[in-house]
């Protein structure tokens, strides 16, 4: 595929492959792109901005249900190829785009809901005769940058909020996955003037560093892991950010808990997408009291599980995203079981496929849940206390989500209190993101939210006009 700058495909002799992880197999190959490049897109996305800016709200909202009419008509083609470029079972890229195509909807109503305010400037001293309001204006140029993990609904979770806002957009995705985005880039910017939405693509050291420190770029939105985001808040100076980072989400299972549903949704938090997922189950605390009768229930959930050909409906489980990967997952289950974990299920790897495994006795100082494991691992960490639990489940630099499984008011209660994330989940997976809600972590998972509503806000600037 090619790149899409100032409304024309553009390619350059220099290819990355793009490889299907499932067998490893080039399926095609994209533009490596130069700074020179992606200088263009970013002058392109200047001169786009004014343009943008002189839209009516009405104007832009009709573009963006537009797109969500293409989209929603070509998601079976989106679907198939994000399960080519990344190893997802066929089923959950289906759901990616349900989600996307919804994700596009909410951008396009939020579009026509970006309200100022009336300031009551005679609150204030000298202020009594003065009349104030603010108002919501676009930021002008965003770069947005984004993972393999879900291709196409992180980007539509920048892209869309940050035209709602009369923003023009520079785009990257991951080299492992870009293919489905830039096909929403294409069909994005057939609909939108020229320059409004470009897509670039190469390696984050230098298209991903050009977005980042051009001075053309007002504002930064990035999802993708801890280092990456920090590495950009050092470079990024005065830009406004927002950082989608990397997560360590502990699920905590109380003696007083449903153990089936916590089994569920423990099986459905650590393994969805081979555990590849920022908001995944990395850490299973679970009281003693319950813990061998939890462990049952979620190896019968876990053997249910069938790996395999991501094409076919039936798979739950695809490779992840290239061998190496698996080899890392591979390595920090080795390091743990030294160290004195009990491995119950799974723990092996052919090529990227790794298999569902459950880990037992797992100490809060391992590796494997100290830092985030992308892979689908289980790992259960024993604890004696409600209290011990909650401290735990805080113990570490990030977060993003949590769940808690509790039948007690005063335990879901003292979680949603105690529990350091962005956001709480009572008895249910912290794996849990409908496309409207406030999302982003705490500490180190990042800053900013997402989530069309607060997305669009964060797209926008506040200027105050004062009559006198
Ligand atoms: P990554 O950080 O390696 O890459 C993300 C993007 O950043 C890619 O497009 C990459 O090319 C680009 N990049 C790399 N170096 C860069 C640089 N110096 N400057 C600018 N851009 C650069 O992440 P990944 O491996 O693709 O994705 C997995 C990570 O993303 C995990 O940590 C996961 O938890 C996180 N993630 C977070 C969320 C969230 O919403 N919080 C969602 C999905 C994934």
């Amino acid at each position: 595929m090619k790149m899409f700058i100032n409304g024309s495909l553009v390619d350059r002799d220099e290819k990355i492959d793009v490889k299907n992880p499932a067998n490893n197999e080039t399926i095609d190959t994209v533009p490596e792109a130069t700074r020179e490049d992606v200088k263009n897109a970013l002058e392109a996305a200047n001169r786009a901005k004014k343009v943008l800016g002189d839209m009516s709200a009405r104007k832009i909202s009709r573009i963006l249900y537009d797109v969500y009419e293409v989209v929603l008509k070509s998601q079976e083609e989106f679907s198939r190829i994000i399960t080519l470029e990344t190893g997802k079972p066929i089923k959950d890229s289906r759901d990616e785009m349900k989600r996307s195509v919804l994700t596009l909807q909410l951008a396009a109503e939020e579009a026509k809901r970006i309200y100022g305010e009336t300031v009551p400037m005679d609150a204030g001293i000298g202020g009594r005769t003065a009349l104030g309001f603010t108002m919501k204006i676009p930021l002008g140029v965003v770069a947005a940058i984004t993972p393999f993990n879900y291709p196409v609904n992180l980007a539509v979770h920048k892209i869309a909020p940050a035209l709602a806002a009369k923003n023009s957009v520079v785009f990257k995705p991951s080299k492992e996955a870009p293919l489905a985005a830039l096909k929403l880039g294409e069909v994005l910017g057939h609909h939108l003037p020229d320059g409004a939405v470009n897509a670039v693509t190469g390696p984050g050291s230098v298209v991903g560093d050009e977005l980042v420190t051009n001075p053309i770029v007002n504002k930064v939105s990035f999802t993708g892991s801890v280092e990456t985001g920090n590495a950009i808040a050092n470079r990024a100076g005065m830009k406004k950010l927002t950082l989608e980072l990397g997560g360590n989400d502990p699920i905590i299972v109380l003696e007083d808990a449903d153990l089936e549903k916590a089994a569920v949704s423990t099986a459905r938090g650590a393994y969805l997408n081979a555990g590849q997922v920022c908001i995944g189950v990395k850490r299973i605390i679970v009281q003693k009291g319950v813990a061998e009768e939890f462990i049952d229930l979620l190896i019968k959930e876990t053997r249910k599980l069938k790996m395999g050909d991501p094409m076919d409906p039936e798979t739950d489980i695809g490779p992840l995203i290239n061998e190496e990967a698996a080899i890392n997952v591979a390595r920090t289950v080795g390091n743990a079981l030294e160290n004195g974990a009990q491995i119950l299920l799974g723990g092996k790897r052919e090529g990227a496929f790794y298999t569902p495994t459950v880990l037992d006795m797992v100490d809060p100082g391992m590796d494997m849940v100290c830092h985030e494991t992308f892979g689908p691992v289980a790992p259960i960490i024993r604890a004696e206390t409600v209290d011990e639990a909650f401290s735990i489940a805080n113990n570490t630099p990030y977060g993003l989500q949590a769940g808690v499984f509790t039948s007690s008011i005063e335990n879901a209660l003292k979680a949603a209190r105690t529990i350091e994330a962005g956001g709480v989940m009572i008895n249910k997976q912290p794996t849990f993101r409908t496309d409207n809600m406030p999302f982003g972590g705490f500490k180190m998972s990042g800053m900013g939210k997402e989530g069309v509503k607060y997305a669009v806000e964060d797209m926008t600037r506040t200027k105050l006009v004062v009559f006198g």
